[in-house]
């Protein structure tokens, strides 16, 4: 499905964040971002349970709406370890880069997925849907 037809599909709410890493959209960059790292994990080499993540985020853009400068291909276990460590930059637009000082969920670390129920609904959390940070919960 590409975001246009989900937009018709979920027109009075929220996109799900497993239904925005399903489209069209996201798996041709998932896919770009992978072939350019070489079909492995750029920590650790691994070949498989590939991932590919964000360095920094912009509020309102979605997953696939960003430069390759700024994605990055890990396994499974680096992006989940990655997470617990280090807060994500999150600034509020490209242009202005202020950074907006929000709370990651305390759930997934502002992942978005949960390691251990990666086999249920590609592991997306059940705590914050997805939305990263606790201040995007609330709207
Ligand atoms: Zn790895
Ligand atoms: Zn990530
Ligand atoms: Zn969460």
């Amino acid at each position: 499905m590409n975001y246009q037809e989900l937009l018709t599909k979920y027109e009075f709410g929220d996109i799900p964040y497993e239904e925005l890493l399903k489209s069209d959209e996201w798996r041709a960059i998932r896919k770009e971002i992978i072939e350019r790292d070489l079909n492995k994990c750029t920590q650790c080499e691994a070949t498989t349970e590939l991932q590919v993540h964000h360095k920094l985020y912009f509020l309102y853009r979605l997953p696939w709406e960003y430069a390759n400068k700024h994605l990055i291909t890990l396994c499974m276990k680096c992006h989940h370890d990655l997470h617990e460590k280090v807060v994500i930059p999150f600034y509020n637009s490209e242009e202005e880069m202020i950074p907006l000082n929000y709370t990651p969920c305390g759930r997934c670390n502002g992942m978005g997925r949960i390691r251990k129920y990666s086999h249920v609904d590609n592991g997306i959390c059940f705590k914050c849907g997805g939305k990263k940070y606790i201040e995007l919960i609330e709207k």
